[in-house]
C-alpha cells in the first residue's frame, strides 16, 4: 500500500506528518511512500532527506492525493483536497470532526475512511499514538518562552550588588498536558507558579512540580469523561473568578490552557479582569482557537490592551516544528501500524482504538461522540 504525505496548507503550519526516519521504518515494514515536494522544508527536512530515506518525491499536490492509499496529514484536508483522493482511500490526521460537519459530509460522499488523531483514546495502550499529548506538551513549553520574551522582567530571584530582583509570578489556568508542562518550564526558569483547574486530582500533579494549586471550594462535583473535564456551571465559574481575581491582578504572566471537549473554551479572564492587571503583564491564551479563555484575545494576533500584552498564537507546536514533526510522525505511524500492515487495514471495528478514532467509513459517520455533537 502507498502512503502519501502532502505539504500542509493551513496558515502558520510548519509541521509535516512523516519525517525521513519514520519513512525509513515504514518502508522496512513493506509500505511505499510518496512525499510532496517541499513538505518537510519548514521542519528542516529537505526533499533530499526523504529521497535518501527511500521515498519518492511528487512535484504536484494532485499526484500525492491521487496516488494515496493512505494519506497521512497533520491538519484535516480541505474539501477540494478530498476530491483529489481515490474513492475508498484512507485519511489519518487531526480532524476535530465535531467542528467540521461539511467536511465530514464530503468524506462520507467520497467513501473515505477517516481516522482522527485527536480522537485516539487516552488509554495506556495508545500512549505512543497520543498526538494531542505530544503536541500539547511542546505547546506548553513554548507558551512560557513566548510569554517570557514579551515580559520586561526576568523569571528567577536574583540578588545583585544593585539590589534584589523578586521572581516573576506565573498563573496557569488548566493543568492538563500543556498546563503541566508550562508549570515545569516556568518553575525551571525560576518563577513562582500558581495553577487552577476544575479537576481536583490535578492538585497533586501541580504540587509535585512545585506549583501552588488554587482550589475552587464547591459542592459541585466536576464531571469528567475519559479524563476530560465536562462543562462546569456558571456558579462554579463565578466562584473560580472570585478565587483567582487577585492572583490575576498580581501575575506577571497568565497562561490559559482550559478546554472542554466538544464545547467552546470557557471565558476565565474577562476584560474587566485584564484591566486589573499590572502594566506590562502578559497573557498567553492557548485556547484561542477554541474561542479563547480570555475575552479579548485575538486569534493569531499579539495585541496590547489596557497595558497588557495578549498573545493569541493558535499553533504553538508549529513554533517547534522539528520536535513537533518528529513526535507526530511517531504517533501517526504507530497508529497506522496498529490499524494495518502493508497488505491492508484490519478493520477490527469493535477494537477500542479503531472504534475511538474512526470517524467515517464506507460512506457512514460511524463515530459516536461526533454523531452526538453533530446531530
Ligand atoms: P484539555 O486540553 O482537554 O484541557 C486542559 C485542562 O483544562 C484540563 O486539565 C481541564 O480539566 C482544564 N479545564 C477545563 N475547564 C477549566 C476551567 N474552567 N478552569 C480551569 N481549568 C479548566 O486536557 P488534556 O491536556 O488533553 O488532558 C485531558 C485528560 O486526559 C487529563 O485527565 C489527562 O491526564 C488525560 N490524559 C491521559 C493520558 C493517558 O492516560 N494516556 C494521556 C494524556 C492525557
Amino acid at each position: 500500500m502507498k502512503i502519501a504525505v502532502p505539504k500542509e496548507t493551513k496558515p502558520y503550519e510548519k509541521r509535516v506528518a512523516l519525517t525521513p526516519d519514520i519513512v525509513k521504518s515504514l518502508l522496512k515494514a513493506g509500505w511505499t511512500c510518496i512525499i510532496e515536494e517541499g513538505a518537510g522544508v519548514s521542519s528542516n527536512y529537505p526533499d533530499e532527506t526523504y529521497r535518501q530515506a527511500g521515498a519518492s518525491i511528487a512535484s504536484s499536490k494532485a499526484q500525492v492525493y491521487s496516488e494515496a492509499d493512505v494519506l497521512l496529514k497533520v491538519n484535516a484536508p480541505s474539501a477540494e483536497e478530498v476530491q483529489l483522493l481515490k474513492p475508498g482511500a484512507i485519511v489519518i490526521s487531526f480532524l476535530y470532526a465535531y467542528t467540521i460537519p461539511e467536511l465530514v459530509h464530503v468524506l462520507q460522499e467520497k467513501q473515505i475512511s477517516a481516522f482522527s488523531m485527536d480522537a485516539v483514546p487516552r488509554i495506556s495502550r495508545a500512549q505512543k499514538m497520543d498526538a494531542l499529548s505530544s503536541q500539547a506538551n511542546l505547546g506548553g513549553y513554548k507558551a512560557v518562552l513566548l510569554g517570557a520574551n514579551h515580559l520586561a522582567k526576568i523569571f528567577p530571584l536574583m540578588m545583585t550588588a544593585a539590589g534584589t530582583i523578586t521572581p516573576a509570578k506565573v498563573l496557569i489556568f488548566g493543568a492538563g498536558v500543556a498546563g503541566l508542562q508550562a508549570v515545569a518550564t516556568a518553575k525551571r526558569l525560576g518563577a513562582v507558579v500558581e495553577v487552577t483547574d476544575v479537576r481536583p486530582e490535578t492538585k497533586e500533579q501541580v504540587e509535585s512540580l512545585g506549583g501552588r494549586f488554587l482550589e475552587v471550594k464547591s459542592d459541585e462535583g466536576v464531571k469528567t469523561e475519559g479524563g476530560y473535564a465536562r462543562e462546569v456551571s456558571a456558579e462554579y465559574l463565578q466562584k473560580q473568578k472570585e478565587l483567582v481575581a487577585k492572583h490575576v491582578a498580581d501575575a506577571d504572566i497568565v497562561i490559559t490552557t482550559a478546554l472542554v471537549m466538544g464545547k467552546k473554551a470557557p471565558i476565565l479572564i474577562t476584560e474587566d479582569m485584564v484591566k486589573t492587571m499590572k502594566p506590562g503583564a502578559v497573557i498567553v491564551d492557548m485556547a484561542v482557537e477554541s474561542g479563547g479563555n480570555c475575552a479579548i484575545s485575538e486569534l493569531n494576533n499579539t495585541v496590547v490592551k489596557h497595558g497588557v500584552t495578549i498573545i493569541g498564537e493558535s499553533n504553538l507546536p508549529a513554533h517547534l516544528a522539528m520536535n513537533a514533526s518528529d513526535l507526530y510522525a511517531r504517533n501517526i505511524s504507530t497508529l497506522l501500524l496498529h490499524l494495518a500492515n502493508k497488505d491492508g487495514f484490519k478493520w477490527e471495528m469493535e477494537e477500542e482504538i479503531t472504534k475511538g478514532s474512526l470517524i467515517t467509513h464506507k460512506g457512514e459517520l460511524v463515530h459516536g461522540f461526533t454523531k452526538e455533537i453533530l446531530s
